[in-house]
């Protein structure tokens, strides 16, 4: 084929305007895109290889080159994958096949935040070069064609482009990157392995780049002909539990996070099926610091086969998991996935069901494991995380059942680490409710006088003073059948718990009390609801309740000082 100069599809063109001008912002992408496609174009040689091995020629190991040169103000990035024939550059690279393009520039023209991710996810990634590029020059040869059967296209990303047949030596593709005016801080061997390793580092595939060395004489650094793979090239997480040692996840998790703490627990799995994803999460052994920003994005970490699409994707992780931190690899999702969409994709909402099951397992076998030092890091973990926990008692209706067994407290019989299990199995003859009492501060609860009947008794209070706790208890009413309930609320039923005689006693009290109550009524006008005689105080003369259904006092008092 001579050369010939073609034309854009309409698309294409009104697309390239709006790439360029509309990312610009969020520039370094390109090479994300242009090493995923290399990546892509070698994932598909190993496919059609396998009916026909002939295709790998003499190059079986496939890669990806990055070079660049300083005087041209080139960037280079070479796989030795597909290729192209002159009729699929045509076709893939002079139009838009995918539907949803015009979705695509419908969501980069409104007032909506330019999303760089949305590019990939329309298959125009390609065109993401022009944002630093003035011209673009391919050339390739697909596997299994002659050498005299390459192809060059070139475009300035404008009208049209060129195409014509070249002789090619090697299989796969160049793609070659004019830049700009201005753009000279992508010619440079930091800046470049930069990107590749925020983007591409756990991309399966070698990335190799020239290696700089020093130079003496010249004092300067040299780029030398050797080269050197510049990406970790294998995923962690791609590869098989059984080949990966725990020295390797815990140094994974703090290449992931910067915490030098080891994690207190971590869970790696392949799952199948409807929806098909790799899970490494993590369980960190402190809290940051900005735990309790419930806006703050979750930790774990969005690849799409391989590829890094976003930090925080905080619609894998329900917010009250936001302290996992880990990595989910999904083969389903488009690549590049925006946020957006991401809330209502239903694939995420699978992996985001599979994860929190997979969380709370993690935490189940810590927490009703034999073994003391599983049992400590459970009383850690619950020590660090376990008031955002609670959180999904309120939130994660299916899942109530299950963080309810994980919960920890403090009781009138100690001070921390008791489970709903333990105070049931602990309960009185004829005790039909847990009972609890929720304050500030641990001293403030355990000083209530309304514990005072129950101390008498014998009979176990949980003291809550988280200041999620009081939340959490307007979704939660019983554990396993028996009701939770407020000893500073309403009349406390001892029920069965009171004997015949103290029944006796206190009905004959409230008869001969009735004109006593009657005076302190009328003084206390309306600030009380109503006065009466009760049976819970043992030491103490009056005290305070609110009425069943009402707000506590101490929830009252949260909320004055919240300013509401
Ligand atoms: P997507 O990767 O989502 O298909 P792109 O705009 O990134 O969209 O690429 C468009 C098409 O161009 C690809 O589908 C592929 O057919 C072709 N292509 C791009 N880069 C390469 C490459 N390095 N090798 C072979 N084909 C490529
Ligand atoms: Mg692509």
């Amino acid at each position: 084929m001579t050369k010939q100069t073609l034309s854009f599809q309409a698309e294409v063109k009104q697309l390239l305007h709006l790439v360029t001008h509309s990312l610009y912002s969020n520039k370094e992408i390109f090479l994300r895109e242009l090493i995923s496609n290399a990546s892509d174009a070698c994932d598909k040689l190993r496919f059609e290889a396998l009916n026909n091995a002939g295709l790998f020629e003499d190059q079986p190991n496939l890669e990806v080159r990055v070079s660049y040169d300083k005087l041209a103000r080139r960037i280079v990035i070479s796989d030795n994958g597909i290729g192209l024939s002159a009729q699929e550059a045509i076709d893939h690279l002079g139009t838009i096949a995918k539907s949803g393009t015009k979705e695509f520039m419908a969501a980069l023209e409104g007032d909506k935040k330019k999303d760089a991710n949305l590019i990939g996810q329309f298959g125009v990634g390609f065109y993401s070069g022009y944002i630093v590029a003035d011209r673009i020059t391919v050339e390739s040869r697909r596997a299994g064609l002659p050498q005299g059967e390459g192809v060059r296209w070139s475009s300035e990303g404008t009208g049209d482009f060129e195409v014509e047949t070249i002789t090619r030596e090697q299989r796969g593709t160049d793609v070659i990157l004019h830049l700009r005016e201005g753009e000279d801080e992508f010619l440079s061997t930091w800046k470049i392995k930069s990107v590749i390793s925020k983007y591409s580092d756990h991309i399966s595939l070698p990335i190799l780049m020239r290696k700089e060395t020093w130079d003496a004489e010249k004092s300067e650094n040299v780029i030398s002909d050797e080269w050197e793979t510049v990406n970790k090239a294998a995923a962690l997480w791609t590869r098989s539990k059984s080949d990966v040692t725990d020295a390797e996840y815990k140094a994974f998790y703090e290449q992931l996070t910067y915490d030098q703490t080891a994690p207190l627990a971590y869970t790696h799995n392949r799952v199948e099926g409807r929806s098909e994803y790799t899970q490494l999460l993590y369980i960190p052994a402190k809290a940051p610091f900005d735990l309790w920003n419930r806006d703050k994005r979750g930790g774990v970490k969005l690849y799409v086969k391989r590829v890094f699409i976003m930090d925080d994707a905080e619609a894998l992780m329900p917010v009250y998991l936001r302290f996992v931190k880990g990595v989910i690899d999904s083969a389903d999702l488009p690549l590049n996935v925006s946020r957006e969409l991401l809330q209502e994709s239903r694939d995420v909402k699978a992996i985001r069901e599979g994860s929190t099951k997979r969380v709370l397992s993690m935490l189940e076998s810590l927490a009703d494991s034999e073994s003391a030092d599983d049992k400590a890091k459970y009383a850690e973990f619950w020590k660090q995380f376990g008031a955002v926990l609670k959180e999904g008692i309120g939130e994660d209706h299916a899942n109530q059942e299950r963080l309810a067994k994980l919960l920890r407290f403090a009781s009138t019989q100690a001070d921390e680490g008791v489970s709903f299990a333990d105070y049931v199995s602990r309960m009185k003859e004829g005790q039909e409710a847990i009972y609890y009492i929720t304050a500030d501060t641990l001293a403030a609860a355990k000083n209530s006088p309304q514990l005072e009947i129950f101390r008498k008794k014998g009979i176990e209070v949980l003291l809550l003073t988280d200041r999620v706790d009081e939340w959490m208890l307007s979704h939660l009413y019983e554990f396993e059948g028996k009701s939770l309930q407020s000893v500073a609320k309403g009349a406390v039923d001892l029920g069965k718990l009171q004997d015949e005689e103290e029944k006796k006693q206190a009905e004959a009290a409230a008869e001969s009390f009735k004109p006593t109550l009657e005076r302190i009524k009328a003084a206390l006008g309306d600030r009380a609801k109503d006065v009466r005689v009760t049976t819970r105080l043992v030491d103490s003369p009056a005290c305070l309740v609110t009425e069943e259904g009402d707000m506590s006092g101490h929830l009252a008092r949260l909320l004055k000082q919240a300013g509401q």
